[in-house]
């Protein structure tokens, strides 16, 4: 008994100094005060992060914690409550957000600020594409490029993930956003790494779903995609905002694909076959074209009576690359 009481003293008193410490990181980052709160670590082994599948953490609140350096270790623990190395998205989003906003300060004095992953051209942006959704913004690389954080944060996965990403990286951000980069060639980071805005985690390839190499790049809050050139201003290589409001009704109406993609082919089936047979009579300068099944640069300058050199200077793309299915190209 003696022994029992003693040793809940002591976990008494490593607690409240750790909550000191989590408190004060709190202040210097300007993240949203909370009253203390008491957690726990579930699944323990936080001390071990590792590349390992089975590695799951999740944080309850109002129970006490074993691991005094574990907490600290996760990017935005306050938001998301769990730290998982294995699922790619594990978030309940309507459970975490639970008010109506959500602001995510980007840039600030302590941070290293926002990095393009890979100055590129894009490729292809979010939005509906051959009869799916696309989360992320394809920037156009070449493979071995390399790629880097957007934020400081921590990397969360790093493996081969089979539903299409191929390799793949994602990052916790101290922000409250995570990043997912997909398609690499190489992985040069593994769960648990710390990276700063600007880290190389890995190499651009064409690794999972993926027609000719690129990176997709995505933009999470809390689980949920939001559109990366809502956010990033891609040309200047800057975030557009120092800071981002993000509203729960966009998730549920602007970013929402499917639920776009739904009402729009329900609400305009008719107008959908003209519109697009408008854009595919357009001819005028400045035009752009779907790359199709089967296409090449050659046939593309053919179908629209220009030079393959001229759509490479167009697109800033080398007369070698692999065309994508979906990939936009200026002609
Ligand atoms: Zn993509």
């Amino acid at each position: 008994m003696k022994k029992i009481i003693g040793l809940s003293l002591l976990f008494l008193l490593v607690g409240a100094s750790l909550f000191a410490g989590i408190d004060d990181k709190k202040k210097k980052k300007g993240a949203k005060k909370k009253p203390h709160k008491t957690v726990k670590v579930v699944k323990p082994a936080a001390k071990e992060l590792k590349k390992d599948d089975s590695t799951t953490i999740v944080i309850k609140d109002d129970v006490f914690m074993d691991s005094v350096d574990s907490l600290l270790m996760f990017p935005s623990h306050d938001l998301y409550g769990s730290w998982d190395t294995s699922l790619i998205h594990p978030y309940l989003f309507d459970q975490h957000f639970t008010s109506d906003s959500s602001t995510v300060y980007l840039l600030d004095d302590w941070s290293c600020g926002f990095s393009v992953p890979f100055k590129g051209p894009i490729t292809s942006g979010f939005g509906w594409r051959r009869r799916r959704p696309h989360y992320g913004t394809d920037i156009n690389l070449e493979t071995g490029d390399t790629v880097v954080a957007a934020f400081d944060g921590r990397v969360r996965i790093a493996k081969f993930n089979k539903g299409g990403y191929g390799n793949v990286v994602i990052i916790r951000h101290n922000n409250g956003l995570e990043t997912v980069y997909g398609h690499l060639s190489k992985l040069l980071v593994e769960p648990g790494t710390e990276v700063t805005s600007g880290t190389v985690i890995g190499l651009g390839g064409n690794t999972g779903h993926s027609y000719g190499s690129h990176l997709h790049f995505e933009m999470r809050f809390l689980g949920r995609a939001l559109d990366t050139e809502d956010v990033v201003d891609y040309e200047k290589g800057e975030v557009k905002n120092s800071a981002l409001v993000l509203y729960k009704e966009d998730f549920a109406d602007k970013y929402d694909l499917r639920a776009i993609h739904a009402h729009n082919s329900k609400t305009s089936r008719s107008h959908t076959t003209s519109k697009s047979a408008a854009i595919a009579g357009k001819s005028s300068k400045g035009k752009v074209v779907v790359v199709k099944n089967g296409d090449t640069l050659g046939r593309i300058a053919q179908r629209n009576h220009t030079t393959i050199a001229a759509i490479c200077k167009k697109n800033g793309i080398k007369q070698t690359k692999v065309l994508q299915i979906g990939m936009r190209l200026k002609v």
